[in-house]
């Protein structure tokens, strides 16, 4: 796939909410940086789908150093890992709460943060 239909697809996805994945046609793979390369195989065979839900790994919570608390989270969704920021009441955080993908666009940056799913 090339690399203007790559991108065009991730922003697609990431724009209705979800958490683009990308997997490799060759080696079967699954990652969601957006890259025109397996990170495996090196294949550029990569094709693109959404994920909504996933499972809180892992978290930390910063803070220090910042004019807000940060809660960053590791989300898996059927064992492939998303770093992400948390949007929620941080009292329900634990690992294994199930979580939702938002978009969210703040100024030129667009992302996906989690909410509590339960
Ligand atoms: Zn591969």
């Amino acid at each position: 796939m090339d690399y203007k239909q790559l991108n065009d697809e991730y922003y697609n996805v990431l724009r209705s909410g979800e958490v683009p994945i990308l997997s490799c046609k060759n080696c079967g793979y699954s990652f969601t940086n957006l890259r025109t390369t397996c990170p495996k195989c090196s294949s550029d065979k990569l094709n693109v789908r959404g994920a909504k839900e996933g499972v809180v790994y892992s978290y930390t919570i910063i803070e220090r150093g910042l004019p807000f608390t940060a809660v960053l989270l590791l989300v898996d969704i059927n064992g492939v890992r998303v770093k992400a920021n948390y949007l929620g009441d941080p009292k329900k955080l634990r690992i294994g709460l199930k979580v939702r993908s938002k978009y969210v666009k703040q100024e030129l940056i667009e992302s996906i943060v989690f909410e509590p799913a339960e």
